[in-house]
């Protein structure tokens, strides 16, 4: 995977976690393998486990607006 990524690092205090299994990224920053997602305005994060086992109901929420 490409590690150099164009997503914007939250800079707001809003810290990346999982909303499947609760598990904080790294460093504060998101790894270029988490799904980052919108709902209602509000951020959300998957982590690379949980994308691979959610990844159809992922792309089914997303696939409306966000792609
Ligand atoms: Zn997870």
């Amino acid at each position: 995977m490409d590690e150099k990524t164009s997503h914007p690092t939250g800079s707001d205090g809003e810290r990346p976690v999982c909303v499947h299994c609760g598990r904080t990224a790294e460093g504060g920053t998101v790894p270029a393998t988490w799904v980052c997602s919108v709902e209602d305005g509000r951020r959300q994060y998957v982590c690379e486990a949980c994308a691979r086992t959610h990844i159809r109901a992922i792309e089914g929420r997303l696939d409306s607006e966000w792609w």
